[in-house]
């Protein structure tokens, strides 16, 4: 039996832990954590991801616990005024094939946990990766090691296991930090009517919308930041500091930020596209592959739809696993580049001044659904079928 060692129990590790057990390899995951757990923070996934999740079983336990999204919805920041409006919800799953859905990242991490077959091996920090013709050789900061035929690196933007594969980069501070929390749906005046809502001003925006059935609106809350450089997870800061930088924003989005259960902050980042993402035995995956900044909401979906083309290519027994590790890679980079290329424009476009640029951008909205398509209508399975990458 081919061994896997998946580094990285985030949603990229874990859903490639998955469906690489369903088609009958020998999978273990490691991850640096202590213990797992993620972040108080929502996540979308759209058309193009969960046509993957209903391919491995897991469709319904997301649909369970998530929020079906019924519009997207543009608002002036300072008036709350809404000056674009779309259905989505049923609209979005006929045209797109799949839901689009916001789903609270705890809620998300744990069904992962109890659909992988087995317990991920924790406080296991990937420093080296070794490897021969015949295997791979892990090397943990702990001291101990351990041995696989394939690995996996899904460890993320700050990648170990990328040094191997492509040699050492730098990764690309945005300028942008964010402030990020969940906030009660009563506590928000008219969140129950919230789907993809986003609201826009001149050099910082807000995106929100419901996770948990509806029960949390998750925010996003983007600043101009040159110094504000750490990028964790769990760099916390009180409700007040949001709302401060959002002064004379609408009430609606005072109450959000400022009613925040906690608000998390960190700067944001992300690398060029990478020229390689495999060698004979190791590939990449998800933001370790392609970590992109999330103005197009698709780092989580493209590391599920990197899931899928990995196991198709690995279980092809007909090629070596070097011919198959580069048939994902050449299927999954074109697509990958465009969309991390793509959030970086979105972000500018976003936070235009007051004026002619806004009135462009807002007029433009018009063609949103065409705009978006490409993305979100993207049938990974078909695109493997056609060997074709857009
Ligand atoms: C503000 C914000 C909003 C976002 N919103 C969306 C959205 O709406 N939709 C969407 O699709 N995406 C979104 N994203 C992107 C999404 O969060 C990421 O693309 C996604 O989490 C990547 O998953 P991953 O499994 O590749 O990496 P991660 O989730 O980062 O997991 C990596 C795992 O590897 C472990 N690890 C790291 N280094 C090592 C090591 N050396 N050894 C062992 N273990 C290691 C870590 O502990 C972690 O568990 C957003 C991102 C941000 C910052």
């Amino acid at each position: 039996m081919v061994r896997v060692a998946v580094v990285g129990a985030g949603v990229g590790g874990l859903t490639a832990a998955i469906a690489l057990q369903a088609d009958g390899f020998e999978v273990d995951v490691y991850d640096q954590a202590g213990e797992l757990s993620e972040i108080g923070a929502g996540v979308s996934l759209g058309g193009n991801g969960m046509r993957v999740l209903d391919a491995l079983g897991l469709g319904k336990a997301v649909r369970d616990v998530s929020a079906n999204l019924q519009r997207i919805e543009f608002r002036h920041g300072k008036s709350g005024d809404v000056f674009y409006q779309h259905p989505m919800g049923a609209w979005y799953e006929q045209r797109f094939g799949g839901p689009f859905l916001g789903i609270h990242r705890a809620d998300f991490h744990q069904l992962l946990i109890s659909a992988y077959a087995g317990e991920p091996h924790l406080g296991r920090r990937c420093v080296a990766v070794h490897e021969s013709p015949e295997q791979v050789e892990l090397q943990f900061a702990d001291g101990s090691t351990a041995h696989a035929d394939l690995v996996v690196g899904a460890d993320g933007v700050r990648s170990a296991v990328r040094g191997h594969v492509d040699g050492a980069d730098e990764a690309v501070f945005s300028g942008m930090s964010c402030f990020r929390g969940l906030t009660p749906v009563d506590r928000v005046p008219g969140g129950d009517r919230f789907g993809l809502t986003f609201f826009l001003g001149p050099n910082r925006h807000v995106v929100a919308y419901p996770v948990r059935g509806g029960e949390l609106i998750n925010f996003v809350a983007y600043v101009p930041d040159p110094d504000w450089t750490e990028e964790s997870w769990s760099a916390r800061c009180a409700p007040r500091e949001a709302v401060a930088a959002f002064d004379g924003w609408s009430p609606v989005v005072t109450a959000l930020l400022g009613n925040a259960e906690e608000t998390g902050r960190w700067a944001l980042y992300d690398r060029e596209p990478l020229r390689n993402w495999s060698t004979g035995r190791v590939t990449l995956l998800g933001d370790a592959a392609h970590p992109m900044l999330p103005h197009a909401g698709q780092g989580t979906n493209q590391a599920i739809e990197d899931v899928a083309v990995l196991t198709a290519y690995a279980r092809n027994r007909n090629v070596t696993l070097k011919d198959a590790l580069r048939g994902y890679e050449q299927l999954r980079k074109p697509r990958t580049r465009q969309i991390q290329l793509g959030s970086r424009a979105n972000a500018a476009c976003f936070q235009v001044p007051d004026g002619p640029l806004a009135d462009e951008r807002n007029a433009r909205l018009e063609n949103l659904p065409q705009m978006v398509g490409w993305i979100h209508e993207y049938d990974v399975y078909a695109a493997m079928a056609t060997g074709s990458e857009a």
